[in-house]
């Protein structure tokens, strides 16, 4: 897509620290290095976030993640590993090319936090909350 960066680094026309490509899929560093090795894996095909994939793209891109991850802990040395995936501006994502995150760990106080706050569950909620969502899954 024109002016879409990621499209421009599958393209060729921005360069890129590449770290495997096929023909579905690309990897790169990412240029903020949160640690050392942190990478994004990005489908080539066009799409903006996992809430407009499909399931073949789907397949594309996650199907590689295992193999991509053990070659990330090898190469570094990294003790554990946070994939993460970020779909609209309010849950983080900044480029609006599906990408996905894989940030090699090494230590315990690195400094980075991935929390999330925990409430008293209401089991009466959780349950009409997930027969709702189960009635919106796409068959
Ligand atoms: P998001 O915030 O959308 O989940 O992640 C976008 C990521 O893309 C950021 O971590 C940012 O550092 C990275 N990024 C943005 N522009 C470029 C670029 O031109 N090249 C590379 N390698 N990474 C980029
Ligand atoms: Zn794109």
């Amino acid at each position: 897509m024109d002016n879409c960066i990621f499209c421009k680094i599958v393209a060729g026309d921005i360069p890129s620290s590449k770290v495997y490509e096929d023909d579905q899929v690309m990897a790169f560093l990412d240029l903020s290095q949160t640690t050392k090795g942190h990478t994004l894996l990005i489908p080539k095909k066009h799409v903006r976030n996992v809430l407009e994939m499909d399931e073949s793209t789907a397949q594309d891109l996650f199907a590689r993640l295992p193999k991509l991850a053990r070659a990330l802990q090898k190469a570094t040395g990294a003790v554990g590993m946070n994939i993460i995936n970020n779909n609209e501006e309010i849950a983080g994502q900044s480029v609006f090319h599906a990408h996905v995150h894989l940030v090699p760990r090494y230590d315990q106080n690195d400094g980075i936090k991935i929390e999330y706050t925990t409430h008293e569950p209401d089991f009466n909620v959780l349950g009409k909350l997930a027969a709702q969502i189960a009635s919106e899954v796409e068959e």
